[in-house]
């Protein structure tokens, strides 16, 4: 499990240095949850948190990011990266789900919010279903203090799955809303 690293007591005036998390991994993997968890947590210490998703993932409800175990955590859905900048303010912790659908200024736009003090932690998908890094996700993980990298079970033969496997013939890259099309797969069933 993640433990949140330690940081030394700072003077009062003195501001904290912010930092990069990055939970991923492939569909049915947990990593919603893993966010929810962490958000949750620094909810409970006090600490103000602001969530985002993009707004094309209208899966369940709008306002919320919903884990697929009904774990909930209320955000807001958004159109493009920079409305990030300009809806965190003030917060110590920003939260982004399904970071992989955001337009390519994501990158740019978590670097300035760490730079200014903010923890932030970011969820997605680290493949898509072809096997290929999906969006930001690679630039992300470069910039990132902090990488998280989650598995599911693999649904053929059992074992540690990283893989999001489609089982129609649809060949777009993304398919809103269909998780019962996907399954998850380790390395090997993922080839067959
Ligand atoms: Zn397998």
């Amino acid at each position: 499990m993640f433990i949140e690293p330690y940081h030394n007591q700072h003077q009062q005036n003195e501001k904290r240095t912010g930092w990069i998390e990055v939970v991923c991994g492939s569909m049915f993997s947990g990593k919603t949850e893993e966010l929810i968890r962490r958000l949750n947590r620094a909810k409970i210490a006090k600490q103000k948190v602001e969530i985002f998703k993009p707004a094309l993932d209208t899966r369940y409800h709008e306002e919320n990011i919903v884990s697929h175990n009904s774990l909930m955590i209320r955000s807001t859905p958004i159109q493009s990266s920079q409305e990030i900048l300009l809806l965190s303010g003030d917060c110590d912790v920003v939260g982004i789900d399904e970071v992989q659908f955001f337009d390519s200024g994501i990158v740019e736009v978590v670097n300035n919010l760490a730079n200014s003090g903010k923890r932030v932690i970011v969820a997605g998908l680290d493949m898509d279903f072809q096997g290929k890094p999906f969006g930001e996700m690679p630039a992300l993980m470069a910039i990132a203090e902090y990488i998280t990298k989650v598995h599911a079970v693999c649904v053929v033969c059992g074992d540690v799955a990283n893989y999001s496997y489609r089982k129609t013939a649809a060949q777009e890259q993304v398919m809103l809303g269909e998780t019962d099309s996907y399954e998850a797969r380790c390395r090997k069933c993922f080839h067959l």
